[in-house]
């Protein structure tokens, strides 16, 4: 899955701009993985909308995410920051497909390392499946789309690039 960023340039810190495409493109290669693939094809979810996991794949990796629906293979990302101490991490508001993302949780992210990327691996999954899916969530949360899409995401991330650092600090 390819994401396509846009909004960046109007983020007005040069570190934020570049974390954000480091981590998405980290993110590409753990949904190319077959073991993400798998576990979100295998996967139980609620508030479902009538899509089983098969479906839910399908839908991400075909790119319609946009307005129009165009499953033109790549995902769009159109991101927007604002500051807030708050524990709102991200937003999406329905019917918009923008993404806007807390700097205040960004940074703290930014001195967590692999684990601080992966969280936002999670974020950004989340937000695809409220803008471009119109998936929901009402309590309990953690078996619906976003909470469930999201947390496998960062588990995989997790995994998959803990390892990486491991050998090179290991070399
Ligand atoms: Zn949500």
């Amino acid at each position: 899955m390819k994401i396509n960023i846009t909004g960046l340039d109007k983020w007005k810190k040069y570190e934020h701009q570049s974390y954000i495409k480091t981590v998405a493109l980290k993110l590409e290669e753990v949904t190319e993985s077959l073991k993400w693939q798998k576990e979100i094809e295998e996967a139980r979810y609620s508030q479902n909308n009538g899509h089983d996991g098969k479906s839910i794949l399908k839908m991400i990796l075909s790119g319609a995410d946009d307005m129009a629906k165009n499953p033109d293979g790549d995902i769009d990302l159109d991101c927007y920051e604002f500051h807030q101490l708050s524990n709102t991490v991200a937003y999406t508001y329905l019917g918009d497909y923008r993404t806007f993302l807390n700097t205040y949780f960004l940074n703290i992210r930014m001195k967590s390392g692999v684990r601080g990327e992966a969280q936002l691996s999670n974020t950004i999954m989340h937000e695809l499946m409220h803008r471009a899916f119109r998936f929901t969530h009402s309590q309990p949360y953690n078996q619906t789309v976003p909470y469930k899409i999201g947390s496998i995401t960062e588990k995989h991330y997790y995994e998959r690039f803990r390892a990486a650092l491991a050998i090179r600090i290991g070399a």
